[in-house]
């Protein structure tokens, strides 16, 4: 057991990996639920966990300002569907100090959007500033279709309600061949019309789904962005958010397509992020299994000692980086997890 001045000294000193990198970004998945069952995403019928599984509250508050103590300048919330989470607006509202108090740079979400005329004018009380919200099409019965339960209406009427906040919105499409690409362009003008970035993504191989094979669907990034420059004079862009996008500028408009391509290894060398899950699984790369459960430190305890020390030995085994494969062998993904698990 460390000496306390060793314990105090652990709780504040920053988040370096082996290879250099500041570990400042932080993911956080508050539920594994969700009130939409996008095909890529979740199977139909999905079991979920049980509540005694899942942190409180207080806990990821608790987990997260430890991650903010040792430096994390960025705190994504996300889901399956963070704002589903009873009372969730309870963990903003109490992350906000970290805000005020200048730890914080940004505290983020990342949602379906179903819920933003409830609470964006809050979220944006509480510091939040920018969100992403996933739109991959913008009709209605292929948005039916493409998340089974979703209400598009609805989540038109979440945009709206998130910029009338004063939010600043960046929307994220899975990319998928037959399905939305011939959409690409409307979604590009839809958002650069309301001054939102408009971000496309590849289909990743995580869980096992019921839906449609994600081999037929996958569509690498380089025909998007061949598909969007029959439409738009495309120029790089030097932007970042600190994410793994890259960004080119459309002259037509503007405005700003972001592509992420989680299947290549293009953004490994600068990852900063880690992943906790909703029951408090810390996953140093998304494409590998590797994990350290935070909730036994953090149940068995009430001071942050352990939680800090296991935090630390997680950090010290971040691997270089991820190698996603779907394997065309055995059509099987190369990490079984939901991507509602460790949250987008
Ligand atoms: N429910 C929220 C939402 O949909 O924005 C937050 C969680 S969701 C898991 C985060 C992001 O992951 C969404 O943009 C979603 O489209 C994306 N996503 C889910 N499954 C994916 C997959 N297999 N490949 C690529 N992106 C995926
Ligand atoms: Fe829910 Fe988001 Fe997964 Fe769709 S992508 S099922 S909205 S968690």
């Amino acid at each position: 057991m460390p000496a306390p001045v060793e314990r105090a000294a652990a709780a504040s000193s920053p988040l370096i990996d082996p290879y250099g990198r500041a570990i400042s970004y932080v993911r956080v998945s508050v539920t594994d639920r969700c009130d939409f069952r996008c095909v890529y995403c979740m199977a139909e019928h999905m079991t979920f966990l049980p509540r005694r599984d899942l942190l409180t509250l207080e806990e990821l508050d608790r987990l997260c300002s430890a991650f903010v103590a040792r430096g994390t300048k960025r705190l994504r919330i996300t889901g399956g569907e963070p704002l589903v989470r009873h009372d969730v607006m309870r963990l903003f509202r109490s992350l906000s100090r970290h805000l005020v108090s200048g730890a914080l740079e940004e505290l983020t979400l990342t949602t379906n959007g179903s819920q933003l005329v409830r609470f964006a004018r809050e979220l944006a009380d509480c510091g939040v500033r920018r969100i992403n919200i996933s739109l991959d099409t913008l009709d209605p019965d292929r948005f039916r279709a493409l998340t089974r339960t979703g209400s598009h209406a609805e989540v038109m009427a979440g945009i709206d309600a998130a910029l009338d906040a004063g939010l600043k919105v960046k929307l994220n499409a899975v990319a998928l061949k037959g399905v939305n690409e011939d959409e690409f362009e409307a979604l590009v003008r839809f958002a650069h019309a309301r001054s939102m970035d408009m971000t496309f993504i590849e289909v990743m191989p995580l869980g096992e789904l019921d839906g449609p094979d994600r081999l037929d669907q996958y569509l690498p990034m380089q025909a998007v962005r061949a598909r969007l420059a029959q439409s738009f004079s495309l120029s790089d862009s030097a932007y970042r958010t600190g994410g793994p996008a890259r960004y080119v500028t459309a002259a037509e408009t503007g405005g700003r397509i972001g592509f992420i391509t989680p299947l290549t290894h293009n953004f490994c060398e600068s990852c900063n992020r880690v992943r906790v899950t909703c029951t408090g699984v810390l996953y140093m790369c998304l494409g590998q299994e590797d994990a350290a459960d935070l909730r036994e430190p953090l149940r068995a305890n009430p001071g942050d000692g352990p939680l800090h020390a296991a935090i630390t030995a997680a950090i010290a085994r971040k691997p270089k980086g991820h190698d996603f494969v779907i394997d065309r062998a055995t059509q099987n993904p190369a990490v079984s997890r939901h991507m509602s698990m460790t949250g987008g």
